[in-house]
């Protein structure tokens, strides 16, 4: 029988093959549902190391299960995808790839999130389990999922019959990189990433000539009004103990100075951590868009779409206490607990499916650069 001390000497030894793995990645990123090169170099590692590999589950996500006799199923979970950002980074491996997105645009792809970290760590636990069958017994799922990013990868492996090609496991496990000390992880029990949804309002006024509003009702102030309205909501209708985020992202109406346009169409984005929470809000937007455009005089009903939604991340308390215990007594004071993070993920739709408990946990490597992808995708679309 082999001891935490060998396997970890073993790490070491495969420790430089690991880093060319995530250079490699990093320097060859691949957009949402064009997870090809990625998913490749992933399914033959697995394989190479015994695992029953299956590959184009959901479009591009590959899962690799290996059976190691009697004991629980544990299902460990990477992101793969990339952010359509230009690298400025300087490192030697920086990205120079283009792709063409969904949109049929071209635009420079980056791991602006960390997601080539977490496909090299998981390949690296996936890799110690192999080689160490002695030391664990029951059977380990490794599944790499597509187009985190869009927030419909793991729906999108869901629907295509994720469910049939592997084992039910007991626990999913999955875990962030973050900004933050160099060399640490933190847990936290309970809700730790916010659900998100995005919002398109279309609100309808009746056009005409600028020197003539008296024609007219002007969707420019109906939105304006609409805009400050919507502050209100998390202001005075949600509990000051509650957090929540109301973001109005984009504002598009009309093209000159002295035509009144005939509508605008406005783009939110909400942060809540409770299902109660995001129905009182969605419920609220709702209410505040329509006695908007009454109060305005509107001709016609506005139109409100919800998309790009986002899960809530809740961890489950006595899986991650078990993980928090065993990240203590490893990594002594760099293991913490995890700030409450307002971002978002999709790792949780796999977990609530399958009828199991998960936890996600955030962790801080020096190549780490944290969530600020998101923030720059959102500005982009
Ligand atoms: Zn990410």
């Amino acid at each position: 029988m082999r001891t935490t001390a060998d396997i970890l000497q073993h790490y070491e030894s495969i420790r430089s093959d690991q880093e060319s793995f995530y250079r490699d990645l990093h320097e060859h990123p691949e957009l949402s549902h064009q997870e090809e090169r990625t998913a490749d170099g992933v399914s033959k590692r697995l394989s190479a190391w015994g695992f029953t590999v299956h590959t184009g589950i959901g479009g591009t996500g590959v899962v690799g299960v290996l059976q190691n006799g009697e004991g629980s199923t544990v299902l460990l979970r990477a992101d793969m995808d990339a952010l359509p950002i230009r690298e400025a980074t300087g490192a030697d491996y920086a990205s120079t790839v283009e792709a063409v997105a969904s949109d049929g645009t071209s635009t420079p792809v980056m791991h602006a999130c960390g997601h080539d970290v977490h496909v090299a760590c998981l390949l690296g636990a996936a890799r110690l389990l192999a080689e160490h069958r002695d030391a664990w017994q029951g059977t380990v799922i490794a599944l790499f999922q597509p187009a985190e990013e869009t927030g419909d990868g793991a729906r999108g492996m869901l629907t295509d019959g994720l469910a049939a090609q592997i084992p039910n496991p007991d626990v999913a496990l999955a875990q962030h990189v973050l900004p933050g000390r160099s060399g640490t992880v933190g847990t936290r029990m309970g809700p730790v990433l916010s659900s998100a949804d995005s919002v398109r309002i279309t609100v309808y006024g009746r056009g005409g000539h600028g020197s003539m509003p008296q024609n007219t009702v002007d969707p420019v102030v109906l939105a304006a009004l609409i805009v400050v309205r919507l502050q209100t909501i998390v202001s005075r209708e949600v509990a000051p103990t509650d957090p929540a985020v109301l973001t109005v992202g984009s504002i598009r109406a009309g093209a000159k100075s002295n035509i009144i346009p005939d509508d605008a169409v406005l783009e939110l984005n909400l942060r809540t951590y409770t299902e109660a929470t995001r129905t009182q809000m969605l419920a609220a937007i709702e209410r505040t868009v329509r006695g908007e455009c009454i109060a305005s005089g509107s001709p016609k009903e506005p139109e409100i779409e919800i998309y790009d939604s986002f899960p809530l991340t809740e961890n489950d308390e006595s899986v991650t206490a078990r993980v928090a215990d065993a990240f203590s007594a490893h990594f002594g004071d760099h293991a913490g607990e995890l700030d409450l993070q307002t971002a978002s993920e999709d790792f949780s739709d796999v977990p609530r499916a399958l009828g199991i408990p998960y936890t996600y946990w955030g962790s801080s490597l020096p190549q780490a650069r944290g969530w600020a992808g998101r923030g720059i995708e959102r500005v982009r679309r």
